[in-house]
């Protein structure tokens, strides 16, 4: 079949000559280029551009637009990442001239009012974490991970106390935590969970001794679990002289109910691009606040923004601080939107968002449980894990399988084969943003899977057909992703 004119590249729609905007001749004296700018900044061939009309751009950036599957076309069920419905008001307010026509350099008495902004999300952050004061520069989870983990370098060496190099990580945890705790230097050892899906309290206890520095937990942690055993693990790990650090990239299900602060968490990092709606397809931006108790605000990075009188300032005098963490203050504009969000949700709104995203993941659970199963059974937080290794034994059916099963029915794949506990695992959240009947047609949907994995799995194994890329050879995709055109 021939290409339809649509899905032809930008570059094979390229026609010498053709514009999409023509200036009036100049009626003023012109200049060469050199005369204006030095030779050497100059091309010395033309670019490869493709010349096109404005419809011609109009009609292939739609067109990609749409085949680009997003948040606002449909469910998202992509667990651990809360792609929650981005309300537009937040895009409204971070677009106000007065915050996106900032310049980090201009004086603060000309830039009161994002530093305002700055100073009361903080607070509100605090509020919501049960911390005592933090930072919004991080630009993401593993950023704010990262800070975090300095967090406790700056403690023990304040301390004395160089020894404690070790970091304990449960084996259910996010990709990341291992990874920012050996970047900022400490050893990672992985602790075990035990058959709830929870932290074990016995293997904890093998690694509290001098070297230890402290544990990086999420709470509900990956599973969806809620660790009913943290006030023992931090009451264990504090006698031990150690410090806890809490993952909060996800709060979707403990906002305005429960507090890192109060479960005895030193630190906390915050992903304002998840749970505080600010959209994060494609890897960004984001922001990883960190949220810390008092022991570890003498650490805080530089500067932090405060207040004295009604006047809002940056300060750079903190004698025991870890430095700076980023170029200027983080990434504003998401400040912004997750400032928006908190003051429409309002306190009671953020609570009864964190009851639906637990009501909506259990409903799911309950309703899809008979046909994927659910190795820990029990009662979820925001998001749960089914696996598809029985699917896999009777019938040859992969987590895999079920993901691009799903696109073919147009909607969003959920996270696989994370936690790695699990086997074949999905890893499945709804959020609070989903009505009953997206859930149900979500459900319906899984179960048309379940169904043709048992009757026609062969039919699953070539989905999806009708999306604009089939299946990708994801080793290859992996290996050596082909990220740009070239002619
Ligand atoms: C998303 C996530 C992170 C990492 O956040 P990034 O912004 O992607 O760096 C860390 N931990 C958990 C539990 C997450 O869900």
């Amino acid at each position: 079949m021939s290409t339809l004119l649509k899905d032809k590249l930008i570059f094979e729609r390229s026609r010498e000559g053709r514009r999409g905007f023509r200036p009036p001749e100049m009626d003023v004296p012109t200049k060469k280029l050199t005369e204006l700018v030095d030779g050497k900044f100059l091309r010395q061939k033309r670019t490869n551009l493709p010349q096109v009309s404005e419809v011609d751009v109009i009609r292939h950036y739609t067109w990609l637009s749409q085949k680009n599957y997003c948040v606002d076309l449909g469910f998202y069920p992509l667990g651990s990442c809360t792609m929650k419905y981005n309300p537009k008001i937040n895009e409204v307010t971070a677009g106000l001239p007065g915050f996106a026509a900032l310049h980090p350099m201009q004086s603060q008495e000309t830039a009161q009012g994002i530093l305002e902004l700055m100073y009361d999300l903080t607070e509100k952050l605090c509020e919501v974490t049960g911390m005592s004061w933090g930072t919004l520069q991080p630009f993401a989870g593993a950023h704010g991970e990262f800070t975090g983990m300095k967090f406790f370098t700056s403690y023990f060496k304040k301390r004395g106390e160089k020894q404690r190099t070790k970091v304990l990580v449960p084996d259910s945890a996010h990709g990341t935590n291992p990874a920012s705790a050996h970047i900022a230097g400490f050893e990672v050892v992985e602790i075990k969970s035990n058959a709830k899906g929870m932290v074990s309290v016995e293997d904890l206890k093998h690694h509290l001794d001098e070297n230890l520095a402290g544990i990086m937990l999420t709470n509900p942690n990956t599973l969806g679990i809620f660790e009913e055993d943290i006030s023992e693990v931090a009451k264990l790990v504090h006698e031990a002289g150690g410090l806890l650090y809490y993952d909060g990239a996800n709060l979707n299900a403990v906002m305005g109910k429960s507090r890192p602060g109060d479960m005895g968490f030193d630190v906390v990092h915050l992903n304002l691009h998840k749970t505080f709606s600010t959209p994060h397809g494609g890897g960004g931006p984001g922001s990883g606040a960190v949220m810390v108790n008092k022991k570890l605000e003498p650490f805080l990075p530089t500067p932090t923004v405060r207040k004295e009188g009604d006047r809002y300032y940056l300060d750079h005098d903190i004698p025991d601080s870890m430095g700076r963490i980023s170029g200027f203050y983080g990434n504003t504009a998401v400040l912004a939107k997750a400032y928006t969000y908190i003051l429409t949700m309002g306190s009671d709104g953020l609570q009864r968002a964190s009851e639906l995203a637990v009501l909506n993941a259990n409903y799911l659970k309950e309703k899809l449980k008979g046909r994927y199963y659910l190795p820990y059974d029990q009662v979820c937080k925001h998001e749960f894990v089914f696996s598809a290794e029985k699917m896999k034994e009777e019938h040859g059916v992969t987590a895999t399988d079920v993901a691009k099963g799903l696109l073919e029915f147009g909607i969003h794949a959920p996270t696989i084969y994370f936690p790695l506990i699990v086997h074949e695992s999905m890893m499945i959240e709804p959020t609070e943003t989903e009505s009953k009947e997206s859930l149900d047609n979500f459900i319906e949907v899984m179960n048309q899977i379940a169904d043709l994995a048992e009757k026609d799995p062969d039919k699953l194994h070539a989905m999806p057909l009708s999306t604009p890329i089939r299946r990708v050879d994801q080793v290859q995709a992996a290996k050596n992703p082909v990220l740009r055109w070239q002619p």
